[in-house]
């Protein structure tokens, strides 16, 4: 008797678990459409997080102790302009592998040996709630290509990318183990923009022609890895600031960047010119890793103007 009751119970339990977790991300409705807003937003999707092994922590020349959080968030967004949309970083996990482990709690994805990714929800399930798709972005752009910043760069073939060649080659290199080139196929022949030939002597591309949203170099981590600048009603100028650091403690007591960067000098240097450009035009400056600040931020639906 008890067997059966079991038996019968237990795919309502599972149902009502999963509909609660994956329900409201892969099967919402579509928003209507959405209209290019008055004044520019930022949206901030949930792509997932990274469980760092002690080893992963080290490399950062900082201690659990320091961090407090260990694990990593990983963020993805979309500026919406008057003028247009920017995706920026596109997360660790394809849409169509976390749909496809949606009944297994999840999808999992060992980035490197000391990184492990866990992705719940879809970044195209968390557009279509605030009305787009991923063909109606106009402009894609990454901080930077290693594997938790790349993974839906296929669902963004439509749009400009706005690209440094540098990164790309780093990309279809050859043995390349910091990348998953299988993440942005469609990407080698899509239409994009030579960053390189159309910014300031600082680095500087202005996405939109207005100075609100820039991308400017801040190699190092990555032969071609930028930042992003935006100049916002509420918060004032932001920066967005790719994986220039990873911990708080990093910056904070000044530790020299981690020993496996494309190049140390490089991100030394780029930490030393980002931060006297954030004092200097009074920017705030968010890590995208960094847990505690992440866990602040408001989510999409709602977003910063
Ligand atoms: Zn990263």
């Amino acid at each position: 008797m008890l067997a059966m009751f079991r038996a019968v119970l237990a795919p309502v339990v599972l149902a009502i678990g999963f509909g609660g977790v994956f329900g409201t991300a892969a099967q919402a409705p579509s928003a209507k459409k959405a209209e290019p807003p008055k004044t520019m937003r930022l949206y901030i999707f949930d792509c997932g997080l990274l469980n760092i092994a002690p080893a992963g922590v080290a490399r950062y020349h900082v201690t659990p102790a320091e961090t407090g959080e260990t694990r990593m968030p990983v963020p993805c967004f979309l500026v919406a302009h008057p003028k247009g949309t920017l995706m920026w970083d596109v997360g660790v996990i394809p849409d169509e592998t976390v749909e496809a482990m949606a009944s297994k709690g999840g999808a999992h994805f060992d980035v490197n040996p000391v990184s492990a990714a866990v992705v719940t929800r879809t970044l195209k399930s968390q557009l279509a709630a605030i009305g787009y798709s991923p063909s109606d972005i106009t402009y894609v752009a990454i901080s930077h290509a290693h594997k938790d910043h790349s993974a839906n760069l296929n669902e963004f073939a439509s749009a400009t990318w706005l690209a440094r060649p540098a990164e790309r080659e780093f990309m279809w290199q050859k043995g390349n183990e910091r990348v998953e080139a299988s993440f942005y196929t469609k990407l080698e022949h899509s239409k994009s923009i030579d960053i390189s030939k159309n910014e300031s002597k600082d680095g500087e591309y202005d996405v939109f022609g207005d100075g609100k949203v820039i991308i400017k170099a801040a190699p190092g981590h990555t032969p071609g890895h930028q930042v992003l600048i935006l100049q916002l009603v509420s918060l004032g100028r932001l920066m967005i600031a790719g994986d220039l650091y990873h911990y708080l403690p990093e910056r904070t007591f000044h530790r020299a960047p981690p020993d496996n960067e494309f190049s140390v000098q490089q991100s030394a240097d780029s930490r030393a010119k980002i931060e006297e450009y954030v004092k200097k035009t009074n920017t705030t400056l968010w890590i995208e890793h960094e847990w505690a600040a992440n866990a602040k931020l408001k989510k999409s639906p709602a977003y910063y103007e």
